[in-house]
């Protein structure tokens, strides 16, 4: 069955989403929204400035109050939370072509993945509401000492535009199962989806005002984040704009969990068998989203005999991937979010082939295929360490080859001065499937796999310049509790 749509049959606003209703009028700035496929405007936020971001906060402060929704019995909060994830099942259809209509999505993924991910997130939070458990710890006869978990009250989550739906329920469904009211901030390139969500959110029973919705740039974003009301913080966006997030949490003395940028190494030993299954792997991982996503595969580490032959297979299989609009089901290969976005990185590659670096395939938009921009899969060799392509992100369609002799230089080579989000090791040695992850330095290591876990138990989130804390996975709901000590004295 074909998942293709016609996009102007889609008809979609982004309003702020407060105490439970659509509010079309902001106090902050205009912002056009285009769709990444062919850049057509398709209509404009008006961005919520400190008035608008205050009446939310007190709105979520005053729905925390009258449901009680952090004091219920949670079963209750579990079947909000599991009605809630039915019901993005029972929308998937709808989900799936506005999250595809405005994003650089692709509709063959969107119906399959986005939606099928997002509800499992949120059932899977729903079902963690009565897992929340608390410690007696060991004291005298004549005390009882309790740790007890509780919500932080009001949380900020800010997130980027390149998995709308899927960053909006990782961060959404634990916080609210943990008893938070959230603000959550969609990106100003991606506005719409996050508010169907919150739509389905109340229609699952959601006290009004627990799920907030504000629309805007970065303005916006500071201005959550600086409310005395926000006890929490959780940000997934870039290294530069988490810093400055954690200047404004640091200023209120909020807690921030910080998913940040990466640059993710894919180790390859020369053991591999199924040199097939690998390349395709690879092909993969710097092309998927556009190369748009923080994890990345964006440096080959491959055995000098060896990378020749890879990089030919890698070079066939992004041959066919196929550039077109994501509302086209026979499209495999995303635009560019935005044509500043598609200049970054343009410049990036013009300034890494400057400091040295050669092109050994692609390098340039694909001709005609449609007005959005489509960047060819790119493969550069001779990327040295003080080059621009090496230190930052391209979030492009963009891998570095490097190429060692014995593996101590492997491993070297996949250090990175500044990110370290993921990383993937590729051998058919059990023995070093086992020992070499723990001396690769990234927050997530992938044996031979490379790309986003199935699962919702894994929890995922960097070290140093990729951030730190965890989304998703247990640790993922204890981003949004706080422990609090219970000191009992029953000295007689
Ligand atoms: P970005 O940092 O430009 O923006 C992210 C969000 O922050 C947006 O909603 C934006 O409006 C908001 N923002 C901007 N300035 C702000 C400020 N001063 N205060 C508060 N909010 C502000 O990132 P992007 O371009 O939307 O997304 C791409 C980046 O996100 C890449 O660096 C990518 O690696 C990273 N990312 C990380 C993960 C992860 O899990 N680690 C996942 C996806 C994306």
């Amino acid at each position: 069955m074909s998942l293709s749509f016609d996009p102007d049959k889609i008809r979609a606003d982004a309003p702020h989403f407060i105490d439970g209703r659509r509010v079309a009028d902001g106090d902050g700035a205009e912002i056009e929204v285009r769709r990444p496929s062919d850049l057509r405007v398709v209509t404009s936020i008006k961005a919520a400035g400190e008035e608008t971001v205050d009446r939310a906060a007190r709105s979520a402060v005053a729905a925390l109050g009258e449901s009680r929704w952090a004091g219920r019995n949670p079963r209750d909060r579990a079947a909000v939370l599991i009605r809630f994830a039915d019901l993005v099942v029972r929308n998937v259809e709808e989900l799936a072509r506005l999250e595809a209509w405005s994003s650089t999505r692709l509709i063959a993924e969107t119906v399959p993945r986005d939606v099928v991910r997002t509800a499992e997130i949120i059932r899977y939070y729903g079902e963690q509401a009565d897992k929340i458990e608390g410690v007696l710890t060991t004291t005298a006869a004549d005390a009882t000492c309790m740790i007890v978990h509780e919500p932080y009250g009001v949380v900020g989550a800010i997130i980027p535009w390149n998995f709308p739906l899927i960053n909006a329920a990782m961060k959404v469904a634990p916080a609210l199962v943990a008893g938070n009211a959230v603000l959550l901030k969609p990106s100003e390139l991606t506005p719409f989806s996050a508010v169907r969500l919150a739509e389905l959110a109340v229609e699952a029973g959601l006290p009004a005002g627990l799920f907030n919705v504000l629309q805007g740039g970065g303005a916006t974003g500071s201005a959550i984040v600086r409310h005395p009301a926000v006890g929490k913080v959780s940000f997934t966006g870039s290294t530069a704009t988490g810093r400055r997030i954690l200047e404004d949490a640091a200023a209120g003395t909020k807690p921030a969990t910080l998913e940040l940028g990466g640059k993710s190494p894919i180790v390859v030993l020369p053991d591999v068998r199924d040199r097939a299954r690998l390349a395709g792997l690879i092909a993969n991982a710097f092309t998927y989203n556009g190369g748009q996503v923080c994890t990345a595969g964006t440096r080959l580490i491959v055995h000098r005999a060896q990378a020749d032959e890879l990089i030919d297979r890698v070079a066939a299989i992004v041959a066919t991937r196929r550039p077109g609009p994501t509302w086209d089901d026979t499209s495999s290969l995303s635009p560019i979010v935005s044509e500043r976005q598609a200049a970054r990185a343009e410049s990036l590659l013009k300034g890494t082939v400057a400091a040295g670096a050669t092109i050994r395939l692609g390098g340039r938009r694909h001709a005609g295929a449609n007005a959005g921009i489509f960047l060819e899969p790119t493969v550069l060799e001779g990327v040295g360490p003080s080059s621009p392509g090496f230190l930052e992100e391209f979030f492009a369609p963009i891998l570095a080859v490097y190429r060692y002799d014995d593996e101590e230089e492997a491993i070297a080579l996949a250090y990175h001065p500044l990110y370290a989000l993921a990383a993937s090791l590729h051998t058919d040695d059990a023995a070093k499937a086992m020992a070499l992850p723990r001396r690769i330095e990234a927050g997530f290591v992938w044996v031979n796999a490379h790309g986003r876990a199935p699962e919702s138990t894994a929890p995922q989130g960097g070290f140093r310049g990729s951030g730190y804390g965890k989304d998703m996975g247990r640790a993922g709901l204890e981003a949004y509790l706080r422990q609090k000590t219970v000191w009992h004295s029953h000295s007689m």
